[in-house]
């Protein structure tokens, strides 16, 4: 298939996730929702269920607002505001990390205002690393088995998340390579973020299935090189608008460190003798992410890294409106991308920006200035 009939069939599925819940539910298959950031979803696969990611909408809060102050995370108010309109029907259960403080509150109201859909809390420890860590977050990842069963009679076998962290594996692989195919491919940050944001609503093997054709096709593509190339950090980047702007004004994304893209497909599940210790460690091994504790913030280093190993002259960060660990983060950043000489800058973002004026012309300036 060519490049754009396969990055229309990943639009396609990226701009309409109800079809594709339809399609699972229409198939006889069960449907867990997935919350940001990280949640098992290995697990979900390996009982025979279709973890499907909701990280809200671009769109209007009213019922939610009945259930949060207005400064929170836009994601988590439009998850509520969906899942209270009936926006996730026929989904069997939703699990929610706990990975900050709004999605501490998001399980809490979930389980008020959307009867409906059991909640499944997946929490996990401050200290990922050390052994009682580890051991932690397995009890935890054991908890959501059995909920998951109570929720959707589906059983768990060890045989079977074996199979499932090697498919997840195999994403992740793939992911990573078109995260490196992508930096010089000619593709727009919104082609790019479509095939990101596909993988949200797919079986993993189906998705491997198309990025693999897709990575063949865009390596023999000739180079896209007179493009102002750059890094994007945050936590989403899927706003069509924004995404327009880069578009228009010439800007690449060269490589990104967005939670919804690749900080997902960073880490795989090793080889263990047991695959629910191998995917507890999976979780330990993981790094150079605002929701994972790190004194040292080793982040800001890996996003210095990973922009001059891409060739990137400067750092976007789209930077989700009250969302704590992300502004944690962004002074070191700021500082580390000043020292090495990088040229960077902070656009805010939420799920209801209308006017991207602002945004559009704080992007023209940055251009400018190489
Ligand atoms: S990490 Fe940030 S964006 Fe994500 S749920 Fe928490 S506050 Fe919202």
């Amino acid at each position: 298939m060519a490049v754009n009939e396969l990055l229309a069939q990943l639009h396609e599925v990226a701009a309409s996730p109800k079809k594709q819940l339809d399609k699972y539910l229409a198939e006889g298959k069960k449907v867990v929702a997935v919350a940001p950031v990280y949640t098992p979803q290995e697990i979900i696969h390996s009982m025979g269920l279709v973890p499907m990611g909701v990280w809200g909408a671009d769109m209007e809060i009213n019922e939610a607002k009945k259930y949060y102050p207005a400064f929170i995370c836009s994601i988590m108010q439009t998850i509520l505001e969906l899942g209270i309109k009936g926006e996730y029907e026929g989904v069997s259960a939703i699990v929610i990390p706990s990975l900050c403080d709004s999605l501490k509150c998001l399980g809490q109201n979930w389980k008020y205002a959307v009867k409906g859909i059991p909640f499944i809390p997946m929490t996990y420890p401050q200290n990922r690393k050390p052994a009682y860590g580890v051991k932690f977050t397995k009890a935890c990842y054991e908890r959501v088995i059995n909920d998951l069963t109570v929720a959707t009679g589906a059983q768990y076998s060890a045989f079977a998340l074996a199979e499932s962290n090697k498919i997840y594996n195999e994403h992740n692989a793939v992911m990573r390579e078109f995260a490196e195919v992508a930096s010089w491919a000619p593709i727009t940050a919104a082609q790019r973020n479509d095939v990101f944001k596909s993988a949200w609503f797919m079986l993993p093997e189906e998705h491997t299935a198309i990025v693999k054709q897709l990575n063949a096709e865009l390596a023999a593509c000739p180079k896209d090189e007179n493009k102002v190339r750059v890094l994007v950090s945050g936590i989403l980047a899927d706003s069509p608008s924004l995404l327009k702007i880069f578009d228009d004004n010439g800007i690449k994304v060269a490589f990104d460190d967005v939670a919804h893209e690749s900080r997902q497909y960073r880490t795989d599940v090793p080889e263990m003798a047991n695959p629910l210790d191998a995917l507890a460690q999976k979780f330990a091994d993981m790094d150079h992410c605002s929701v994972l504790y790190d004194k040292d913030k080793k982040r800001v280093d890996y996003i210095v890294e990973q922009a001059k190993k891409h060739e990137a002259k400067g750092v976007i960060v789209l930077m989700t409106k009250f969302c704590d660990p992300e502004e944690f983060d962004y002074v070191p950043i700021k500082r580390a991308c000043d020292a090495a000489g990088l040229m960077n800058l902070n656009i805010e973002v939420d799920r209801q920006m209308v006017n991207y004026e602002q945004a559009s012309t704080m992007i023209q300036a940055f251009k400018e200035m190489f």
